[in-house]
């Protein structure tokens, strides 16, 4: 399947509405090892996103993810204003100008969120943060698309995996972010996150069928 500019506008606009619906729920997962602005922080990100794309106007995938980027950059901070910012831009700059992309442009581009999110955060698998999602997710995709599957037909796995990762926070030891700080006190709680990380995956997924 290709990816266009619309594809990317309704991706963006399923996963802020999880936010949305998830403001609360997000920000309880933040205050029991954070400082419980989670989801205020995602959903303030979304909205303005939401905000910018109907004046921005922009056409390509590379230009809407640019603009999400943007505004996540400057309304959102914290670490998952620049995490999730660096997310947006890394994937418009791996899309470049193209019109529409496939699949294989799809999971290449995510892979250097992957990277973007690593490389400012320098967390590793294990760590309980968003990585533990985005890790194996990407390496999922990378291996199916490798031998010729599409997005579309790994949605289903996709989206349990995701799930099954976000969980396996629970009993982890955040050795990253502000939950760090908590030592021990971490282990028993789903890294808010990785639950953001979770619904911007099945928004994915869920933008190809229209929802
Ligand atoms: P803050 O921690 O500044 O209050 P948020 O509450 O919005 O920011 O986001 C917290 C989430 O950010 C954590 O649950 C974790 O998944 C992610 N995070 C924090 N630090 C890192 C890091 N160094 N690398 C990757 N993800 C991180
Ligand atoms: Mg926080």
């Amino acid at each position: 399947m290709m990816y266009d500019a619309e594809y990317f506008l309704r991706f963006v606009k399923i996963f802020a509405e999880y936010l949305a619906e998830n403001r609360e729920y997000l920000t309880q997962l933040d205050a029991a090892i954070g400082d419980g602005d989670h989801g205020i922080n995602m959903d303030r990100g979304a909205k303005a996103a939401l905000e910018r794309l109907k004046s921005a106007n922009p056409t390509t995938p590379g230009a809407v993810m640019r603009t999400v980027g943007m505004a996540m950059l400057s309304s959102v901070g914290g670490a998952a204003g620049p995490l999730y910012g660096t997310v947006f831009m890394r994937m418009s700059i791996s899309f470049g100008g193209k019109e529409k992309v496939d699949d294989r442009e799809l999971v290449s581009a995510l892979e250097q969120a992957l990277l973007g999110i690593k490389n400012l955060g320098k967390a590793e698998v294990g760590d309980k943060t968003m990585v533990d999602v985005w890790e194996p997710v990407v390496k999922f995709l990378k291996e199916n698309i490798e031998n010729g599957g599409t997005l579309p037909e790994m949605c289903e796995e996709l989206i349990s995996l995701a799930e099954e990762r976000m969980k396996a926070t629970i009993p982890l030891r955040a050795r990253k972010g502000r939950a760090s700080y908590l030592g021990e006190r971490s282990i028993g709680h789903q890294d808010p996150g990785a639950t953001s990380s979770y619904y911007f995956f099945k928004s994915l997924c869920e933008a190809i069928g229209g929802r």
